[in-house]
C-alpha cells in the first residue's frame, strides 16, 4: 500500500493536489479538516469541540485527533493506498501514524512537502476566505495558523528526512506543474 503523507503550511494546496492524485491514482483520501468541518457542519458532541479550536488556528489534542484518524482509516476499503492531509501536524501524531499503520501491516512511504513562502500563502488564504467562508480564513487567525504551523509542524519536515522519507517540491506555480512534480515521486515508490 503506498501510503502518502501530503505536507504543507496551510494554503500550500494540499487538498488541491490531493483531488489530482485520488483521480489519477485512485488513493483514498483522508483530510482531517475536511472530517472537523463535517463534524461542526452535523452539530456534534465532537464538531462542537472542534470549532473552538479552529476557530483560534489552533490545533486540536494530539491523542483526540489520532483516535479520529484510525477510526477514519479502519472505514477504508481495502485501497492501493491512501492520502494523509493535515495529519500528521506534530511529532507525537507522526509518531501515532507509524505506530497505527505498523499494526496493520503497513507504512508511510512518502512525505510530500509543498512549500510556499509565507506571504503567498497569507495571499492564497485570504481570497480562499471570501470564498469559502471558513472561519478560520481571515487575517488574524491565518497569522496564527501560519505561527502554528512553523513551531509545531514544521519540525516534521526534519523528522521524516532523517527517515529518508521527504520529498520537497516547490508549491509555487501551475497546479499542473507542481502535480506532474508530485506524479514523479510516487510513480518512483516502490
Ligand atoms: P489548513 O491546512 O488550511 O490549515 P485544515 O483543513 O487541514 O486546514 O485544518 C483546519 C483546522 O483543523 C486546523 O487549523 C486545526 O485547528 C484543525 N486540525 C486539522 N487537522 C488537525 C490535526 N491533525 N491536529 C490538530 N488539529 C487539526
Amino acid at each position: 500500500m503506498k501510503n502518502i503523507v501530503i505536507f504543507g503550511a496551510p494554503g500550500s494546496g494540499k487538498g488541491t493536489q490531493s483531488d489530482k492524485i485520488v483521480e489519477k491514482y485512485g488513493f483514498k483520501h483522508i483530510s482531517t479538516g475536511d472530517v472537523l468541518r463535517n463534524e461542526i457542519k452535523n452539530g456534534t458532541e465532537l464538531g462542537k469541540t472542534a470549532d473552538s479550536f479552529i476557530k483560534d488556528g489552533k490545533l486540536l489534542p494530539d491523542s483526540l485527533m489520532t483516535d479520529i484518524l484510525a477510526s477514519v482509516f479502519d472505514k477504508l476499503v481495502p485501497t492501493e493506498g491512501v492520502i494523509f492531509d493535515g495529519f500528521p501536524r506534530t511529532i507525537a501524531q507522526a509518531e501515532a501514524l507509524d505506530k497505527m499503520l505498523q499494526a496493520r501491516g503497513t507504512e508511510v512511504k512518502a512525505m510530500i512537502e509543498l512549500s510556499v513562502p509565507n506571504e503567498e500563502l497569507v495571499k492564497r488564504l485570504l481570497l480562499r476566505g471570501k470564498i469559502s467562508g471558513r472561519s478560520d480564513d481571515n487575517e488574524t487567525t491565518i497569522r496564527k495558523r501560519l505561527e502554528v504551523y512553523n513551531t509545531q509542524t514544521a519540525p516534521l519536515i526534519d523528522w521524516y528526512e532523517k527517515q529518508g522519507k521527504h520529498y520537497h517540491i516547490n508549491g509555487v506555480g501551475k497546479v499542473d506543474e507542481i502535480f506532474d512534480a508530485i506524479s514523479a515521486v510516487i510513480n518512483r515508490l516502490a
